[in-house]
């Protein structure tokens, strides 16, 4: 008989942890997804090229329902899990359907954080984590339409220059000195400032938003140093933070996401958590490719086959812009640290290459980045470089014929 295994959430890592469960312990559970929103899962990723008006919703479904079907799984989509009985083994669906577990996966995702600002719960004030939230931005984005972005992290640019393309005039809200911090060195984060006010958009850093303002709804944006910006729509994209509700009310191990060691297991041995729900080492990722990888740990491990998840290094790709980003590992370098930068301010291509130990330690690359996934691949093999160093920084064909 098989066993029950129930899965909370049907985002990207769920999706993915289905197909590798296929492939790896075919009909040993019985398996049941539940989804809080509507439709099937999709690729969320691309909700910024949704935006954009590059592809169609529909587009990004990742699986036909048919597939689900073939699969044989139970999915129940538009229904919010809201209890787990560790010791009676079930989960309580909204409308108070019981459903019986041997196996539990939470695979619940983040949600936007709203910053903690008056205003912030007006009408017209949006986030950008779903296909409701693309919908709210495209009935607002018009040329008669102004938005104010709080963000200058990855969503937060995306969102600009999606709004932007429709012709909204969009003022980009950041709070610290350049865009994407957290990714890039000062030189490709001044790049990135300068192509998107090339787009038509004006980036405002070190900006600390006051207040959202508006009689019933949104009218403008108040900083804390006085300035008004005038708004139909604001879009908070200032972060995220995992969803653990389920699993600090049934008494799970929590830190910042649901604690799960190498095998993606909880406190509890028949409990797991994936994607960016779990955190793994201290760490809660944000992006689809640890979530992948942890998919595919997992339902080995739940085949009963040897798996130990040792974490991901980051690579974080910006896709819908109009300028290629990329960067990796330890970009900014430090002691003990190298850096070799090339620029060519003609092309606006710049890259900046950190070695620690002659290996590749992390990279940053504006305005080209076809070599992004060779240089992500030395950082993760931690590859000598020595013998290519002298080329390395203008690429595979040149650094391999080398
Ligand atoms: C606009 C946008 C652009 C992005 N771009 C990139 C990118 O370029 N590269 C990259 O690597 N990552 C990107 N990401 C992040 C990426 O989408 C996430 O890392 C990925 O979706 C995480 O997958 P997940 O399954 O953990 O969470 P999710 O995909 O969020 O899925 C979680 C699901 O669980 C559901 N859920 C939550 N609680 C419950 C409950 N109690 N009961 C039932 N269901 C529940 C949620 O409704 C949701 O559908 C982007 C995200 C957004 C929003």
């Amino acid at each position: 008989m098989s066993e029950p295994l129930v899965v909370i959430g049907n985002g990207m890592a769920a999706a993915r942890f289905v197909e590798r469960l296929g492939c790896e312990a075919l009909g040993r559970y019985a398996v049941m997804v539940v989804g809080a929103e509507p439709g099937l899962a999709y690729n969320r990723v691309l909700l910024s090229a949704v935006l954009a008006g590059e592809v169609a919703r529909e587009e990004i479904e990742l699986k036909p329902k048919g597939w689900w079907q073939r699969q044989g799984v139970t999915l129940v989509c538009g229904r919010r899990a809201v209890a787990i009985d560790r010791d009676a083994r079930t989960v309580t669906l909204e409308g108070g359907i019981r459903v019986p577990y041997a196996k539990l996966v939470l695979a619940t995702g983040s949600h936007p954080i709203r910053l903690p600002k008056a205003g912030m719960d007006l009408p017209g004030v949006v986030t950008f984590r779903d296909q409701a939230d693309v919908s709210a931005m495209l009935e607002a984005a018009s040329p008669a339409s102004r938005a104010v972005v709080i963000g200058g992290g990855l969503l937060g640019i995306e969102a600009a220059y999606g709004l932007a393309l429709a012709g909204t005039r969009v003022t980009l809200v950041h709070l610290m000195d350049r865009l994407m911090e957290r990714q890039l060195d000062p030189e490709a984060a001044a790049m990135l400032k300068a192509a998107l006010e090339a787009r038509g958009i004006t980036v405002l850093l070190e900006a600390d938003t006051a207040a959202v303002e508006g009689d019933g709804c949104v009218e403008q944006l108040r900083l804390t140093d006085g300035r008004i910006l005038p708004a139909d729509i604001v879009v908070s994209a200032v972060g995220i933070r995992p969803n653990t509700d389920l699993a600090r009310a049934c008494g799970l191990a929590i830190g910042r996401g649901i604690i799960v060691d190498d095998q993606l297991t909880t406190s509890d041995p028949a409990i797991h958590a994936l994607g960016e729900c779990a955190e793994h080492r201290a760490t809660c990722y944000g992006l689809v490719e640890p979530a992948y990888e942890q998919a595919g740990i997992l339902a080995r491990h739940l085949a009963g086959r040897p798996a130990a998840y040792p974490g991901t290094v980051l690579a974080t790709n910006l896709k819908v812009s109009g300028v290629p980003v990329f960067s990796a590992g330890d970009f900014l370098g430090g002691p003990g640290t190298e850096t070799i930068a090339w620029r060519d301010p003609g092309l606006g291509t710049y890259r900046r290459l950190v070695i620690r130990d002659d290996t590749l330690a992390g990279a940053v690359l504006f305005g080209e980045t076809g070599d992004a996934l060779w240089y992500l691949d030395m950082i993760r093999r931690g590859t000598r470089i020595d013998r290519m160093r002298d080329d390395l920084v203008f690429g595979r064909a040149l650094a391999e014929a080398a």
